[in-house]
């Protein structure tokens, strides 16, 4: 067996593959040892999924990360890997929802695990937690990711495993990084260091510069169905199949988004908001006002999200300079606070407008979602709705194809508007009004 779809031909791999790694040059070893000898994955039930149990339908990807993870532990054996398993750079990709973090952090978990990735060992419950002190992970909070942050970035990856294992590099939404960050990173995904291994996320190969992509093996996932979603719902939160099912619908296979439609009354209730547009949106001053709740609904989930997470923030910071402590050197310290909040306020304020945007832009898709759902019913396609068929007759009923297309390109039209920085609610309104024009 030679690879996987997906792989790149040996040689191509050649500035990110292990063979500087190998075991010492001598034939008689390697050549005693049976070339498929991973070790790890023989002591684990091939039925047992472990660390990559969150990744439904994703088959592929599952049995192409467990080979590469077995073929680390084996190197770590000083046994010689399954030709072309390893690579020291992996380039996660995946539409939004498909699991891309979720999978890079699974194989992560199963790097640095001594038993190939159980899920049940304090490695692995660290590498989920986020707390484990092999594991660097980078989750850009504003829209780019700078150069600076970059250069830090490479000098801690560069360090050597304190665990004896990996050095595991996870860097979520790697294509937020402007050109210079991404040639900084460039030098470390070149040259690595023998012990590190770098994770990158983006929605896909062509979100990163081709001298990235290249060094990287790339992995692909795909949208799973919404029954495989559902299931792991039902199988592993507990929710009733039939609203696991429609969750899974509404969410178009994101899992995480699917489980919090199931699960949190606001999330379904923000949905519910989204979607009474199309009939709210019928004339003039209703348009207007549907815009003006589309954009309030999308501003205070934006707002919960962030709140959530800039308090924990600032008093972790309080306390790492111990604040409210007196003695020698206090004020200096005090002044360096200052400092590093600040800091930290301007990196929360750009994380807000980035989570504004993102909630406004989820809400357009689910939007236009809703139409496409309108189209299907329209032409008489038979295909999986993501809304419920009875929400959406009357509007079929009442509007043409084409009225329904012209609406969805009204939609997209909106979204390529928002980063241009037209403000939200004139871009909106626009849109309703196109809307309420068929
Ligand atoms: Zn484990």
């Amino acid at each position: 067996m030679t690879g996987l779809p997906g792989d790149p031909p040996a040689q191509a791999a050649a500035p990110a593959d292990f063979s500087r790694d190998q075991p010492a040059q001598d034939p008689g070893v390697s050549r005693d040892q049976p070339a498929q000898d991973p070790g790890v994955s023989r002591d684990q039930p091939a039925q047992d999924p472990g660390v990559f149990r969150d990744l439904p339908g994703q088959g592929v990807v599952v049995a192409q990360l467990r080979r590469a993870a077995a073929g680390a532990s084996a190197l770590l054996a000083g046994h010689r890997p399954e030709p072309g398993a390893l690579a020291h750079a992996w380039l996660f990709t995946g539409p939004p929802g498909s699991g891309r973090s979720v999978a890079a952090r699974a194989f992560a978990a199963a790097l640095l695990c001594g038993n190939g990735g159980c899920g049940q060992c304090a490695s692995c419950h660290q590498v989920f937690a986020g707390t484990h002190a092999d594991l660097l992970l980078i989750r850009p909070e504003g829209l780019s990711y700078g150069v600076k942050q970059t250069r830090d970035l490479v000098l801690r990856a560069a360090g050597k495993p304190t665990g004896g294992r990996w050095q595991v590099v996870l860097f979520e939404d790697a294509d937020r990084c402007t050109e210079q960050a991404a040639n900084a990173l460039l030098k470390a995904i070149e040259e690595p260091a023998p012990r590190t291994v770098w994770l990158l996320c983006a929605p896909s190969a062509e979100d990163l510069v081709p001298t990235i992509r290249s060094r990287c093996r790339v992995v692909t996932l795909v949208v799973p169905s919404s029954a495989a979603v559902a299931e792991v719902l039902t199988e592993r939160d507990g929710i009733d199949p039939d609203r696991a099912l429609a969750a899974a619908r509404a969410a178009q296979g994101h899992i995480g988004r699917a489980r919090r439609l199931a699960l949190d009354a606001s999330a379904a209730q923000r949905r519910a908001e989204v979607l009474r547009v199309p009939a709210q949106a019928t004339s003039l001053g209703p348009a207007l006002s549907a815009a003006a709740a589309l954009v309030r609904t999308a501003e205070e989930e934006a707002k919960a999200v962030t709140e959530e997470l800039d308090e924990p923030e600032r008093e972790a910071l309080r306390r790492a300079f111990g604040e409210g402590s007196t003695g020698k050197g206090v004020a200096k310290a005090m002044r360096g606070m200052a400092g590093a909040m600040k800091d930290l306020e301007d990196r929360q304020k750009s994380r807000a407008t980035r989570v504004k945007r993102d909630t406004l832009d989820q809400a357009l898709l689910e939007l236009a979602l809703f139409y496409r759902d309108v189209l299907m019913v329209q032409v008489g396609a038979d295909v999986e709705l993501a809304n419920p068929e009875s929400d959406l007759r009357q509007i079929a009923a009442s509007s043409t194809p084409e009225a329904t297309l012209r609406r969805i390109q009204a939609i997209m039209h909106c979204r390529d508007l928002l980063p241009l920085n037209v403000a939200p609610l004139l871009a909106v309104e626009e849109m309703t009004l196109s809307l309420a024009q068929g």
